[in-house]
């Protein structure tokens, strides 16, 4: 007789920052194409997040729940993720939403029977709250961590982790984690986490997850069309010839170091992409405001072979193009993993938070990128940085080579029969039980 096994009913409750919510989603792409019936928690301005999965999904499959954002006095109203904060903003982030706990107990008490889900897959960060919501209604917590093994392991090491003790606690107490890595590119690191900080072996690698469907928005919506960034690239004649520079979601360089960039661009002589994220957009700093000033007269000088956005950038579309050859990134593990994926040389300047361990593992330990910046307050020499700047668009540096190979192991690991599509199949049976 035919085993008839249902599909889980999964409650996904993600992270409200760019970082942790696009590869929260991917998953939940990969969830929705196994065949689970989702239903993801956003509040109104995260909502539009959800965009491209439900032109992909019908609504019996992929509902959303929204929430409105709960209020709180040190995050102004309106502002409902974290890159519209400083960093230091989190624990307000924390507080804010954990008071989604009651209203999301009330609607699951008023789901019937047939629509409660199996199991929630929320974000770590939320864990404390979300623990408490599984458990009311005696169903699975599943954390995700959009993070690799090396830097939970390194974290979770740490002394003196203040209100991050509390997360990592209820990660190790859910019922297991998922971490978008893939077990061939740290497995020593993979194991450690298991053995070191688990009571049981259900820690699922499941990356790299890819954008859930190419040229779509990411996030934010592009602030140039994605046409005439892709008609500039085509224009290049030369593969590998383009540095792509861009931040992330989170950081905004100083005038200072927004001079040192330019001075090096422009002395490099190479063709460049310069995502600029717009200073207007930080509310509420606690920081010195310093805004990305673009050096007057830069744009014009260079217009031959450059090319600022100002913004938010159709990053993976620019990655994976042919003509670009190296990435100066901020080492967000989201970023990492595209510029893997795209085949581009990665030049490290960590900023804050994990980019640090990320480094250590792709530059020191992996040899697969070259460090190029310190951290957040680091300017960088402009007459050093443009040499490397016009060495990494060539075709045959090591740290490029080493990085293809762990790229094949990755895309090896996504494939129907590698680890991590392995890990996403026994995550889905694990669901179900
Ligand atoms: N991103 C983008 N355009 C931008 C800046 C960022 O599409 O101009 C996307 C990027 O492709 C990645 C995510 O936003 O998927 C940022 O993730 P990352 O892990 O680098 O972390 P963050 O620094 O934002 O926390």
């Amino acid at each position: 007789m035919p085993v008839i096994t249902k599909k889980p009913h999964v409650l996904v409750v993600p992270f409200p920052q760019t970082g942790h919510m696009v590869p929260h989603l991917d998953l939940t792409h990969q969830i929705l194409l196994r065949g689970a019936t989702v239903t993801v928690l956003v509040t109104p301005q995260t909502s539009p997040y959800l965009d491209t999965l439900r032109s992909l999904h019908s609504p019996e499959t992929l509902k959303t729940l929204t929430l409105p954002f709960p209020s709180h006095p040190l995050i102004p109203s309106g502002v409902e993720t974290l890159q519209q904060l400083p960093l230091q903003a989190l624990p307000y982030m924390f507080e804010a939403l954990s008071r989604l706990h009651d209203p999301l107990v009330d609607f699951i008490s008023r789901q019937p029977p047939s629509d409660l889900p199996d199991v929630i897959l929320g974000s770590s960060f939320l864990s404390p709250w979300i623990n408490k919501v599984a458990d009311a209604f005696s169903i699975k917590s599943i954390c995700f961590l959009p993070i690799n093994a090396h830097s939970i392991y390194t974290m979770w090491g740490q002394e003196d982790r203040s209100f991050f003790d509390e997360l990592e606690t209820c990660t190790t107490e859910s019922y297991g984690v998922v971490i978008n890595t893939f077990y061939e590119l740290e497995p020593e690191f993979v194991e450690s986490v298991k053995t070191r900080y688990m009571t049981h072996h259900r820690v699922w690698t499941v990356g790299p997850l890819l954008p859930v469907k190419a040229g779509a928005n990411r996030g934010e919506q592009s602030s140039i069309p994605p046409e005439k960034v892709s008609a500039w690239l085509d224009s290049c004649p030369e593969d590998n010839s383009v540095v792509y520079i861009g931040f992330g979601s989170q950081i905004r360089l100083t005038a200072e170091q927004t001079a040192a960039l330019a001075a090096a661009l422009e002395k490099s002589g190479v063709r460049f992409i310069w995502t600029v994220r717009d200073a207007a957009k930080k509310v509420n700093s606690v920081e010195d405001d310093n805004e990305d000033v673009i050096p007057v007269g830069f744009e014009e000088r260079v217009k031959e072979k450059g090319l600022v956005i100002r913004g938010w950038s159709p990053q993976t579309m620019i990655l994976e193009h042919r003509a670009v050859g190296s990435y100066l990134t901020h080492m967000g593990w989201g970023s990492v993993l595209e510029g893997m994926v795209g085949c581009v040389l990665l030049l490290a300047w960590p900023m804050q938070a994990d980019h640090f361990y990320n480094t250590t593992l792709l530059v020191d330990k992996l040899r697969a990128g070259i460090r190029v910046g310190e951290n957040k307050d680091s300017v960088p020499d402009p007459d050093e940085l443009a040499k490397v700047l016009a060495e990494s668009v060539k075709e045959d540096l090591p740290e490029r080579v080493r990085l293809m190979k762990l790229r094949e192991k990755g895309v090896e690991a996504i494939k129907k029969g590698g680890s991590s599509y392995n890990d996403l199949d026994d995550l889905i049976a694990e669901m179900k039980i």
